[in-house]
């Protein structure tokens, strides 16, 4: 038996789609997305997903900003997190190009240096 959800985007039912159109006749009337729970499950696994409560970006997008205070407030962070890593500096060969005098660019190698992280946990 399929189970099934209804957009969680409180104006879903605002947006002019030809697929929420419903009713008959002079009665015809914009409805919510109905969600089928699972619909991109593709690990088979019944982990919850996002797409299982909002029918697109576009809903689930509308929902954060309507939302994101209370959703900032229900889940706040008030302070910064780390992950402890190791980092490894790391030389290498690139280019620059640079004007010359006589107003044209010139390629120039140089040595960069960049940073990787070698492991985190
Ligand atoms: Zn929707």
């Amino acid at each position: 038996m399929s189970n099934y959800n209804w957009c969680h985007n409180p104006d879903c039912h605002k947006i002019e789609t030809q697929s929420r159109i419903r009713g008959t006749g002079d009665n015809k009337v914009l409805r919510t997305v109905k969600i089928k729970v699972g619909r991109y499950n593709y690990y088979n696994d019944n982990n919850p997903n996002i797409w299982d409560y909002f029918c697109n970006q576009n809903c689930l997008f509308q929902f954060l900003n309507k939302f994101c205070v209370e959703i900032a407030n229900t889940y706040s962070v008030k302070q910064p997190s780390e992950t402890p890593i190791k980092v490894k500096k790391e030389t290498y060969d690139t280019y620059r190009y640079r004007h010359n005098e006589q107003g044209d660019y010139e390629r120039m190698e140089v040595k960069a240096t960049r940073k990787i992280i070698e492991n985190n946990y």
